[in-house]
């Protein structure tokens, strides 16, 4: 699994930190999204997966 994401897009809406707080996080500035693991671990591919599919601009790209 990849993570790409589209940091123009991000809202600082924070769905995704938590659904995947391991591998999400915001930055303390503006609130948009850092990914921790472009390439996650096994164990945590339904929560990123969950992270992409909650994020309200879709900025979260996951490629299987
Ligand atoms: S859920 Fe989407 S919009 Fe919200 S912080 Fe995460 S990537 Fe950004």
């Amino acid at each position: 699994m990849k993570i790409t994401i589209d940091r123009d897009r991000c809202c600082g809406a924070g769905q995704c930190v938590l659904a995947a707080p391991d591998v999400f996080d915001q930055d303390d500035e503006e609130g948009l999204v850092i990914v921790l693991q472009e390439s996650p671990a096994p164990e945590q591919h339904q929560a990123v997966r969950e992270a992409a599919s909650v994020c309200p601009t879709a900025t979260i790209e996951v490629t299987e």
